[in-house]
């Protein structure tokens, strides 16, 4: 009998999988190892956790060299290897990183995933205080808790002692207490949820996406801040979720931020067990999650970018939120875009997906615009009396700025504090000031190890490189002349927060970034202030410009937008509007009318004048094409090779030779593939590697695929591609 073999991925970077012998593991019940198995197999010296793809019968390599797997686990993780391998070929990274990575941290582990059951405790029937020795004040505590509530959680009695395992059990032991096992403790919500009465366009909305819902169907849902997106896609997934066994996955940019969101889905959607993943998980709840997801045991999974790769065996629907949001872009490893990765799964599965966004990706857009995506567009606010804000840009050359603050925005904060109304002042950039400056010599605090100035944070009194980490002490003199008087210049929301706090000494003023919300909780905690009234004036980054909700807020002010508007990225444009859109529907959620202030040299913008009046579409279509006349995406397709290394000679040969290669292929192939020159990033350098990026561009992604599929083989090839560390970066967002 021919012994069984095993077909397995491993996360190595190499571009094959591996044959390894199924040994005892193959006839044991007959059905111990399984494709989709974690395995631990021998390899190179180590041991290293695999996945079984095949089962098989014969190898290419001598069935005598072969090594038995070492052991092989009872969780079986992915049973379809289509979506990843997908990836693997697009993206062109080996099959078997992609999918290790694609697990849970613990399944990545030589271990058994050892979820922990999680029990609900309660009460006997005729258990008694009395029962509980003299001096025992925990058991009493305990007793005492769950006399108060019917069935006492791990997570409440957590709160009432560290030792409550000790507690509960010696309470069983005096038979006290019973035990029963819970499936996923939701976070039980208040369902105050009252349905709102839909209004005419998400009605239509809504029964457009139901009437087609057993087939492949990608959907754009348009629709500004506050028109009721997230209400339609309730009502969508609530009707699809009738369906037996259903699931949903539901992809949002950064979860912590949006609290808001995964709340409404759980008090409105309460009877649909429903998980979240995403990075502010421990390992254990993401295991327990994702693990949850792919039994089929959790109907809805709201999840960032990783979590468009979790196995869910009844999947229905797909919905993207804020589907323009850079952070669906994974940018080390297998730089995939969540939403694109998405969109193939729908098609895989034949389901339909819905991506929503006020204002959509110039490439969904342009999709719609094609006809490939079905429009459906939401244009009022759905609160009742909510109005669009006002914008206006306030022009800096005639009411110049002071610390950063024009005469016109202090006056305007000075009038939402006496009304008792509050505002929102948005800078895109963290520390005090941005650049430590020598006004004798002009030297300015650079980081040694990046083409980058030193951030000054006066509060740590230190200056720290926002790229690599980098920090040192604000030095008393500049290091160049001498000269004492060394100065910050420009603002960054310290200096801000500061400045208001002198010009409106009696405001409540809180700040809102990376460095003043470190804590888990911490942004938690600030809205809930917020939400009570109990800040005025919040000073923030563009943490603050995300689904957030704040009924009192009446006045944004934007500073500081002018070095995107005449940026070298081709999208700096298209992420300034969006950015700007979002920030301004901060204001005027409710009944209170919202006015935004943007301070720039460029009143006259065209970006402006479509802001001014929230038109999307025009700001758009004007975008496309100019897109289509440069020739730039989406009306061609990019691939980035970027390399780095500590002497840039190394990164310039290895670029050089990638080129010629391009070139070569190019002709052979009768490709009509645009080869760029050899150039640097914007950032040249970065901790301490000198960089450099070739461009390749078609006008179909068959065409740059069929070059690539050629080329990455042979630049692997080169001797120089191990000593410089370089990455190929499909329909790159960042150059
Ligand atoms: P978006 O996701 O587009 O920002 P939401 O769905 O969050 O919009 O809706 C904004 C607010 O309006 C929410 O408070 C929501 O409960 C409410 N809302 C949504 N649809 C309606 C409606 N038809 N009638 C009244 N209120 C609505
Ligand atoms: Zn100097
Ligand atoms: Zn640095």
């Amino acid at each position: 009998m021919s012994p069984t073999i095993l077909n397995i991925a491993l996360d190595v970077p190499l571009n094959r999988t591996f044959d390894y012998l199924a040994g005892d593991f193959a006839a044991k019940n007959g059905s111990l190892v399984q494709v989709g198995s974690r395995v631990i197999v021998p390899f190179a010296g180590r041991s290293l956790v695999g996945v079984v793809l095949a089962i098989k019968q014969t190898s290419d390599f001598p069935i005598e060299k072969l090594k038995p797997v070492s052991h092989v686990f009872d969780d079986v993780v992915f049973s379809d290897f289509k979506l990843l391998q997908f990836c693997a070929d697009y993206y062109h990274y080996p099959l078997g990183q992609a999918l290790i990575s694609a697990l849970p941290l613990r399944l990545r582990q030589l271990k058994p995933a050892v979820t922990r059951k999680q029990f609900a405790y309660f009460l006997l029937e005729n258990a008694s205080k009395n029962s509980i020795p003299k001096r025992k004040i925990l058991l009493e505590r305990m007793f005492d808790a769950l006399q108060a509530a019917p069935v006492l959680a791990a997570s409440d009695a957590i709160l009432i002692s560290a030792n409550w395992r000790k507690a509960i059990s010696e309470l069983k032991q005096l038979g006290l207490v019973g035990e029963m096992e819970v499936l996923a403790l939701q976070k039980s919500l208040p369902t105050n949820a009252t349905e709102p009465v839909l209004n005419d366009e998400q009605q239509q909305a809504i029964q457009q996406v139901l009437a087609l819902t057993h087939t492949f169907k990608p959907w754009l849902l348009h629709g500004i801040t506050g028109s009721g997106k997230t209400e339609v896609y309730i009502q969508i997934l609530r009707q699809i979720l009738q369906q037996k066994d259903a699931q949903v996955l539901v992809l949002v940019p950064e979860i912590n931020l949006t609290p808001q969101l995964e709340a409404r889905f759980r008090s409105r959607l309460s009877q649909y067990r429903l998980v979240t993943l995403h990075s502010n998980l421990s390992e254990s709840e993401r295991l327990q999650n994702w693990l949850a997801a792919s039994t089929g045991a959790a109907k809805i999974v709201i999840g960032t970018r990783l979590s468009v790769f979790t196995p869910m065996p009844h999947l229905k629907m797909i919905v993207i939120d804020e589907e323009h949001d850079g952070s669906y872009k994974q940018q080390d490893g297998m730089r995939y875009h969540a939403r694109d990765v998405a969109m193939v799964r729908a098609k895989q599965l034949n389901i339909p997906i819905m991506l929503g966004s006020a204002t959509p990706s110039l490439e969904t857009w342009h999709n719609s615009q094609k006809g490939q995506y079905g429009l459906l567009s939401l244009r009022q606010r759905a609160v009742e009396n909510a109005q669009l804000p006002n914008i206006f840009c306030i022009d800096i050359a005639k009411s110049p700025t002071e610390n950063g603050l024009s005469p016109l925005l202090v006056k305007a904060l000075h009038d939402r504090l006496n009304k008792k109304e509050q505002s929102l002042l948005f800078l895109n950039r963290r520390g005090y000031a941005p650049v430590l400056h020598c006004n004798a010599c002009q030297w300015a605090a650079s980081c040694t190890r990046c083409s980058a100035k030193l951030v000054l944070h006066l509060s740590q009194k230190r200056l720290k490189c926002h790229h690599c980490g980098f920090e040192q002490k604000i030095p008393a003199q500049c290091p160049s002349c001498g000269n004492a008087d060394i100065r910050p210049v420009g603002q960054a929301t310290q200096r801000l927060e500061q400045t208001l706090q002198s010009l409106l000494p009696n405001a409540r003023i809180a700040r809102v970034d990376r460095d003043s919300m470190r804590s888990k909780d911490a942004l938690t905690d600030m809205l809930a202030s917020v939400h009570a009234g109990e800040i005025d004036i919040l000073v923030g980054t563009q943490m603050l410009a995300k689904g957030h909700d704040f009924p009192n807020l009446t006045l944004v002010a934007v500073l500081d937008t002018d070095s995107a508007l005449y940026s070298p990225d081709f999208r700096a444009s298209e992420k300034l509007f969006a950015q700007l859109m979002q920030v301004a529907g901060r204001a005027g959620r409710a009944s209170r009318p919202g006015e935004v202030l943007i301070q720039t040299a460029f009143p006259q913008h065209a970006l402006f004048d479509a802001l001014r009046s929230q038109d999307y579409v025009s700001f758009a279509n004007a975008q496309l094409q100019e897109r289509q006349a440069m020739q730039f995406p989406p009306a061609s397709f990019f691939a980035l090779l970027r390399a780095e290394s500590a002497k840039f000679n190394d990164v310039n040969k290895f670029l050089h030779l990638a080129k010629i290669a391009a070139q070569n292929a190019n002709t052979s192939n009768q490709n009509h593939v645009m080869v760029y020159d050899i150039i640097r990033p914007q950032m040249e350098r970065l901790k301490s590697m000198e960089r450099g990026q070739l461009l390749l561009q078609a006008g179909s992604r068959a065409a740059l695929q069929r070059l690539l599929k050629g080329w990455m083989p042979e630049i692997k090839g080169f001797l120089l591609a191990n000593k410089v560390r370089w990455s190929l970066d499909i329909d790159p967002l960042e150059f």
